[in-house]
């Protein structure tokens, strides 16, 4: 994968079912683009769309030399898609982007102009969130949030991945080979000069959301195993806090065995709350332990992260 340097800026675009999406959203990227330079490509990933958004994407290569498109074998989720935007990149800029137009491609304007000013990382921070449900928008708070204190460097709260980032970030992602993808993360891991600028997020121009709750809860669990040990490390915590109340117990259970004739045997409710505690203080141990065990397995295993059907990529 070795990608010269040879245009300006490279926009990628993850495409999931988005076929009423992809004319609006060609207009308005191609006129922002065109307008900073006429050096561009864009690079369409579809993955495993069930609707007409490959045909689309291929009418628009027709039409225009400057679209790519990598069309992979099936559906490997948003991170996947952009990680194999990002392998295929030849730009000095590199931009990801929604293909709902969530995220309007207007502000990639000043967020060049920003990147062009020496940072390496312009990401975008959502001021505010339009249509999407209570429970996405609470969730999505909560989440940052506590992951941004478990995480010993900075990931930025309500930033989703539209960002334009330098060659050398993309460069640096490439080398990163994590299976379980979570880009925002990593990129604030890189380093390097990182800024952002603020907008207001806006609801979907057509279609449906891609990301199921089953999807997000493994996106977010792949946040926090990803970059914290702060939940492993919580156990063991737990561990010694549960034993120091064992100890305690035990003591007093001698005391009722030999001082305390009245109550010795009874006490079904305490032996049962102690049971029920300790249950179930085993089992969500085990349950984090298990989220970073198969993590480390997806790794271990160290399958592609995607395959790729056809492409129209040069070389
Ligand atoms: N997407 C994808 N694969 C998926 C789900 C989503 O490539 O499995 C794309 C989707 O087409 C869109 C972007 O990722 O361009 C963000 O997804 P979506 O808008 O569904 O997520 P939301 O904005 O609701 O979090
Ligand atoms: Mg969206």
């Amino acid at each position: 994968m070795d990608t010269q340097i040879i245009i300006d800026i490279s926009v990628i675009v993850p495409i999931y079912n988005e076929e009423g999406n992809l004319l609006p959203l060609y207009e308005r990227l191609k006129k922002v683009i065109s307008d900073i330079t006429p050096s561009h490509e864009f690079i369409f990933v579809n993955d495993g769309s069930s609707d007409r958004s490959m045909e689309i994407i291929k009418s628009l290569a027709e039409a225009d030399a400057k679209v790519r498109y990598i069309n992979l074998s099936r559906n490997f989720g948003h991170q996947n898609a952009v990680s194999a935007g990002i392998d295929y990149t030849k730009g000095e800029a590199v931009v990801i982007i929604d293909g709902d137009l969530q995220d309007p491609p207007e502000l990639i304007a000043p967020m060049y102009e920003k990147l062009q000013r020496g940072y390496e990382v312009v990401y975008a921070k959502r001021k505010s969130r339009e249509g999407e449900s209570f429970m996405k928008k609470f969730t999505a708070k909560i989440f940052y949030r506590l992951l941004a204190r478990m995480t010993s460097f900075s990931i930025p709260v309500d930033t989703g991945d539209f960002r334009i980032i330098h060659r050398k970030v993309a460069e640096a992602l490439r080398r990163m080979p994590e299976t379980n993808k979570f880009l925002r993360g990593q990129i604030a891991w890189i380093g390097y000069k990182q800024t952002f600028i603020e907008y207001e997020r806006a609801k979907r121009h057509a279609g449906k959301t891609g990301y199921t709750y089953k999807k997000m809860i493994s996106f977010a669990l792949n946040g926090i195993t990803g970059f914290s040990n702060v939940p492993i490390k919580f156990v063991t915590l737990t561990g010694f806090f549960v034993s120091g109340v064992a100890f305690f117990m035990i003591l007093y259970s001698f005391y009722v065995r030999y001082y305390d004739p009245i109550n010795y045997e009874r006490g079904w409710a305490s032996l049962m709350t102690g049971i029920m505690f300790l249950g179930g203080v085993q089992l969500i141990s085990i349950g984090i332990l298990g989220e970073y065990i198969s993590r480390i397995n997806n790794d271990v295993r160290k399958r592609p992260l995607y395959f790729i059907q056809e492409h129209n990529l040069e070389d």
